[in-house]
C-alpha cells in the first residue's frame, strides 16, 4: 500500500463542518469573528511514551486524549487536528486497529481529523489538534491570584502507578490500565471553568511541575497539603507501604486539571462538581511567593523531564 492508500482507506473519515478536508493541500476551517483558535502539538514515540506491548488502538486514544488535554486547560472546546504518523513498516492490521482507536477517541469528544502526513521510520505520532473558545475567554497559566484555592480534578498518580507497575512485570488493575491507556481530557470541565478560575493547567508531567508552571507564570507562590491529594485506592494503599509520595506529586501522565479560583468562587466549584460528577478537591492556596511549598511532605521527587 503506497501512502495515498493508507490515507484513503485508515484515516480519510467524512466531516461535515470542514469546508476542504483531507484530499487537498491545505484543510479549509470556516472562522467564526466572535471566536478564537486555540492550538497545540505534541508527539508520541515508541519505547518513550507507549510499551511495545501496547495496543495500537491505546496508542491512537491516548495520542488524541493527551492533545486535547491542553485544549481543556484553556476552557476551549476541541474542533479539528491533523495527524502525522511515521510508521516502521506498514503493518496492515497495526494500521486499522490504529485507525478504530483514532476514530473512537474522535467521535466521543467531537473532533475531525482533517489531514496529516504518513512517512516511513522509528514509530512516532505527532497530532495537532484545534479548538475554539470565545473572545478573551481562555484561561492562562498566568492568572492566579493570591488568596486563590487551589484544585485538582479526580485522582492524582494513576497512570504512574500503572506504569511503575508494568515496569516491573506486575499487572495493573484494570481501572489503572485504563487511567494509563484511555486518559480522559476534562473538557466539559475546563469550559465550566471559563470565568470562574482564574488559572488552569493540564497534569501531564506531575502536579508539582505543572503546578509551578502556573505560579511561575503568575509570579505568584503557592502551599499545597500532601494529605490532601485526591488518590485512588490502590495507590493509596502504594503510598501507605511503601512512602513514595512522588508517583501523585511527580509521576505525570494524569491528564487532570490543575486550577485556582478567588474564594469567593468555592460554592460555583462544588456545583460543578456534583453536575459533571468528576471530584474537585481543594488541595492548598496561593501565596505571595516563595515557590511551591508541599507541606506534610520533606523529600524529593524526580519529575519527568525529555532531556
Ligand atoms: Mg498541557
Amino acid at each position: 500500500m503506497n501512502e495515498f492508500s493508507i490515507i484513503d482507506r485508515y484515516f480519510n473519515w467524512h466531516q461535515s463542518s470542514v469546508v476542504v478536508g483531507i484530499g487537498d493541500d491545505c484543510a479549509v476551517i470556516d472562522n467564526d469573528p466572535d471566536k478564537q483558535t486555540v492550538t497545540s502539538v505534541d508527539t508520541l514515540i515508541g519505547g518513550v511514551h507507549f510499551t511495545s506491548d501496547t495496543s495500537p488502538a491505546d496508542i491512537a486514544y491516548k495520542s488524541l486524549a493527551v492533545n486535547l488535554s491542553d485544549i481543556a486547560a484553556m476552557g476551549a472546546t476541541p474542533s479539528h487536528f491533523t495527524l502525522a504518523i511515521t510508521l516502521p513498516h506498514f503493518d496492515e492490521s497495526w494500521v486499522s486497529e490504529f485507525s478504530q482507536g483514532l476514530k473512537e477517541a474522535a467521535r466521543k469528544y467531537s473532533v475531525s481529523l482533517v489531514g496529516g502526513d504518513t512517512t516511513r521510520g522509528p514509530l512516532s505520532i505527532t497530532i495537532n489538534v484545534f479548538g475554539v473558545i470565545n473572545k478573551g475567554d481562555s484561561i492562562l497559566r498566568s492568572g492566579a491570584m493570591k488568596g486563590d484555592l487551589i484544585f485538582v480534578s479526580k485522582t492524582l498518580g494513576d497512570a504512574a502507578y500503572a506504569w511503575s507497575q508494568i515496569q516491573s512485570n506486575e499487572k495493573p488493575s484494570i481501572s489503572l490500565t485504563e487511567s494509563l491507556n484511555r486518559p480522559e481530557p476534562r473538557i466539559a470541565l475546563g469550559q465550566r471553568l471559563v470565568g470562574i478560575a482564574n488559572s488552569c493547567i493540564d497534569i501531564s508531567d506531575g502536579l508539582e511541575q505543572d503546578l509551578s508552571h502556573i505560579l511561575q507564570s503568575s509570579k505568584v507562590g503557592a502551599i499545597i497539603d500532601i494529605n490532601k491529594l485526591p488518590l485512588s485506592e490502590p495507590v493509596r494503599d502504594y503510598i501507605s507501604n511503601t512512602g513514595d509520595w512522588c508517583v501523585a506529586l511527580a509521576g505525570g501522565d494524569d491528564y487532570e486539571l490543575c486550577f485556582s479560583v478567588n474564594k469567593a468562587n468555592k460554592d460555583k466549584i462544588r456545583s460543578i462538581e456534583r453536575e459533571l460528577n468528576i471530584p474537585l478537591t481543594e488541595i492548598g492556596r496561593v501565596t505571595t511567593g516563595g515557590g511551591l511549598i508541599v507541606n506534610g511532605f520533606s523529600g524529593e521527587c524526580k519529575s519527568y523531564s525529555h532531556f
